[in-house]
Parts: C-alpha cells; sequence; structure tokens
C-alpha cells in the first residue's frame, strides 16, 4: 500500500473508533506505512470494512490489517499469490517444452515452485532450474504470448497460408483432420459414397 492509501485508511479507521486522528508525519503512522507496504492498494476497503466489525480500536493496528490481509488471502488463495508472484508474473507456472530422443517436443505446462498449490508426483521447478533438465520455459509476460514463442524457437512451424488461402472449408477441415486424426463426418461421408 501506499503511503497516502495507508494514511487514508487511518485516519477512516480512526473516525471508526471516534479517535482524532494522527499526523501522518507521526511514529505510528510512518510505521504503518512500513509494516503494511506489501498489502496491495485495493484491499484498503476490505481492511476497513473488517474493522467495522469490531467494537474498539485494536492496540496493534499492524498486527489486525496483516491479520486480515492473511484471511483475505484464504478467501482468495488463487488470485493474492498470482497477483503478487515474482517467479511467474501472476500465471500460476511456465509453457514448457521438452525435446524427446525421437525428436519431438513435448510440451507441458509447469506449475510455479513460489505459489501453485504443491501435489504429490508433480515437480516444482524455477525456469532456470528446467534449463539444467533441458526444458525450456516460456519466460512470463512473453511479448505475443505462447504462439509467438513457439513460433521464435522453432517449436511450431508458422503457417504459410492463412486459413482463407485455402480453396474452400472442405480442404481446410480436411487439413485440420489430417492433423488431428480422422473426422467422423467425413468418414461416414465416404462411407455412403463408397456404397
Ligand atoms: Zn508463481
Amino acid at each position: 500500500m501506499t503511503d497516502r492509501n495507508v494514511y487514508e485508511m487511518v485516519c477512516m479507521i480512526y473516525a471508526l473508533f471516534s479517535k482524532a486522528t494522527p499526523r501522518q508525519d507521526s511514529a505510528s503512522v510512518q510505521a504503518l506505512v512500513d509494516n503494511l507496504r506489501d498489502i496491495p492498494d485495493d484491499l484498503s476497503g476490505y481492511i476497513y470494512r473488517k474493522f467495522q466489525d469490531l467494537d474498539s480500536l485494536p492496540q496493534n493496528l499492524t498486527k489486525a490489517c496483516r491479520g486480515f490481509w492473511e484471511t483475505w488471502k484464504m478467501e482468495n488463495p488463487r488470485s493474492v499469490y498470482r497477483e503478487q508472484c515474482q517467479t511467474c508474473g501472476g500465471s500460476g507456472g511456465f509453457e514448457a517444452y521438452e525435446k524427446l530422443s525421437d525428436g519431438t517436443v513435448h510440451h507441458f505446462f509447469a506449475m510455479c515452485p513460489q505459489c501453485a498449490a504443491k501435489k504429490e508426483g508433480f515437480r516444482y521447478l524455477t525456469p532456470s532450474q528446467w534449463e539444467t533438465q533441458g526444458v525450456l520455459c516460456m519466460p512470463p509476460g512473453y511479448p505475443g504470448g505462447k504462439l509467438q514463442f513457439e513460433y521464435d524457437y522453432g517449436i511450431t512451424e508458422k503457417p504459410e497460408d492463412s486459413p482463407k488461402s485455402y480453396r474452400n472449408m472442405r480442404a481446410l477441415k480436411l487439413l485440420m483432420n489430417h492433423r488431428t486424426g480422422y473426422d467422423r463426418g467425413y468418414a461416414m461421408q465416404d462411407a455412403r459414397k463408397a456404397s
């Protein structure tokens, strides 16, 4: 939280309990500014509402605010860690590519060691740790995203033609079928033709 946000929140909390507002440069406000720095600004409303439930002003405002912040984190496990996470940039993990011995590339989502909920049987490594295992990870916030990364690193070949250039939908669909396996609809059409 920024200095101003902390001070505004403190003033509102003090007013709630009919206490005189402390000066912004007072030691107690400065201590709060230092202690609440890592709490997101948009949480001040939530914290203020928590104070509304109390009968009196707590002696230790830092402890009270951080306690409410902890409560909020437990209530919102996904949003909070992601937002804060420096390792994965908030996506919860990394697009990871491993070249297999047969030359194909195995793509998977490597979960973030910092913020992902740990499950047994999974590995939680940082991109540089993955790199030592021969796995390439897309850096968080890669410009253009996953597809661009795959083009840039030659993982996926950039299509020469846009879908529009295929003469008709059937040609495009056949191409897709070729990639994904045969389409059942066409198989039945062909069976009818043959009979
Ligand atoms: Zn993370």
